[in-house]
């Protein structure tokens, strides 16, 4: 076979069985997130602790510390992210059957602690943070607010557009979100003033996990770059619209997006999604292919995921409503594109990097994964069930990203939760 029609993804194997039962009766619920087929990496630690977190798995309503199978990771899943998909497997491997023996549960079950006792920390440590622009449909929908005649720049089709973000303000589900200051152009002035964001905003994405990385000066081949992630967590780019208006111009967004980034505390492998692979992005008529780097026979038929990625509102008011559901592989870019075209220039990227897709948005107007384009930047404001109206999100809003991937075939398996509440200014 050619370098080309190489397939180096994972197979499917005895772990993705949908038959495969777990003694933790609470994994084979259908609702759960976290069936045995799942089997995420996590940080944990007793609630009430302040030692270091230590690595785990979910199961059901459970966690199970890794040191149940010799696992010992410490502080953050750094070290395990770099060790490559190898490792990785073996673990699910040793996970899988431990978990689903009935005969292992005597020495398993020491180690296994109800998720609502245990504290999820930050999962990774990331040295660098790149958000992407992938969604076409978030693009064009986002490009008519501004530009009605060009509202997808020429680039967009031909590469994965990005710009970097501070991995500094990366936080786990669950951390308050403070509404932040920043200079606004209030509109028909010409001088700006310095004020809290009056248009707070989430974007609907996925990060992808960096697993082992490259060298400065080394790129990475199209069917090369899934073994250099580790797997991938929902991701929220919490965003000042009135901010970054004023701000974006010429070099992209900066204050208006680093004030904080909220990520789920489970990372969801490539094994795992295995079953969910979907192909590449079908491109519209009259596109241009991509650029013989940028694809390959593999990555056309099976380089995107099918996952469907909501976000949830909740108020002071109002319990829990969706606003938004698209299902990721209706993204331009997948996963891959976004590992080679990042590597392309020879820079080099680190376990524990995080990559965002860019908020995620369906061709349809329910799936919009952002307050700007469901409300059209607050022209036709969403209206709530109990009457409620939001053109950007209120002190008090919890904004929460879930995501699952169902097939009739498999076990649908689920992300658990990126979540935060805005609290006013200081
Ligand atoms: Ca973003």
């Amino acid at each position: 076979m050619g370098k080309n029609v190489r397939n180096r993804m994972i197979k499917l194997n005895k772990t993705h069985n949908p038959d495969l039962k777990s003694w933790v009766t609470s994994a084979n619920e259908d609702t759960t997130d976290f069936p045995i087929q799942n089997l995420p990496f996590g940080l944990f630690r007793h609630r009430g602790e302040s030692g270091s977190f230590r690595g785990c798995t979910a199961i059901g309503d459970f966690i199970l510390d890794l040191r149940a199978v010799n696992v010992e990771c410490v502080g953050s899943l750094n070290t395990l992210a770099s060790k490559g998909k190898q490792e990785w497997s073996r673990i699910r491997g040793l996970l899988s059957h431990a978990l689903s023996n009935e005969i292992q549960r005597e020495s398993i079950e020491p180690y296994l602690f109800p998720l609502k006792d245990v504290e999820l920390g930050l999962p990774v440590v990331a040295r660098d943070y790149t958000d992407f622009f992938t969604s076409y449909y978030h693009a064009y929908n986002t490009g008519k607010l501004f530009k009605p005649d060009e509202p997808v720049t020429p680039n967009f089709k031909w590469m994965p557009i990005a710009y970097h973000g501070r991995a500094s303000s990366i936080v786990v589900s669950g951390t308050d979100i403070l509404r932040p200051y920043g200079q606004i152009l209030p509109v028909g002035e010409n001088q700006p003033i310095m004020a809290p964001s009056r248009f707070l905003d989430f974007e609907s994405e996925l990060g992808i996990i960096i697993g082992p990385g490259n060298k400065m000066g080394e790129t990475i081949g199209i069917d090369d770059a899934e073994d250099r992630i580790f797997g991938f967590v929902l991701l929220n780019d919490w965003s000042a619209r009135d901010i970054q208006a004023w701000e974006y111009q010429p070099l992209g967004p900066f204050l208006s997006k680093s004030f904080a980034t909220t990520i789920s505390p489970w990372i969801i492998t490539l094994e795992a999604l295995a079953p969910f692979r979907s192909p590449a992005f079908k491109r519209f008529e009259n596109d241009p292919p991509p650029l013989p780097h940028l694809t390959s026979k593999s990555n056309e038929k099976n380089g995107h995921f099918s996952i469907r990625i909501e976000a949830h509102l909740r108020s002071e008011e109002c319990m829990n409503e969706i606003l938004s559901s698209a299902n990721y592989n209706s993204s331009y870019w997948n996963p891959a594109q976004l590992v080679v075209h990042h590597a392309s220039n020879g820079c080099p990227m680190s376990p524990g990097d995080i990559l965002g897709t860019g908020t995620i948005s369906g061709p349809e107007a329910s799936e919009a994964g952002a307050m700007l384009e469901l409300g059209q930047m607050g022209a036709k404001p969403v209206l709530l069930s109990n009457g409620e109206q939001r053109g950007a999100l209120n002190n008090g809003d919890t904004l929460t990203l879930c995501a699952r991937c169902s097939d009739n075939k498999f076990r649908a398996i689920g992300f658990g939760e990126a979540s935060g509440k805005i609290l006013q200014e200081k």
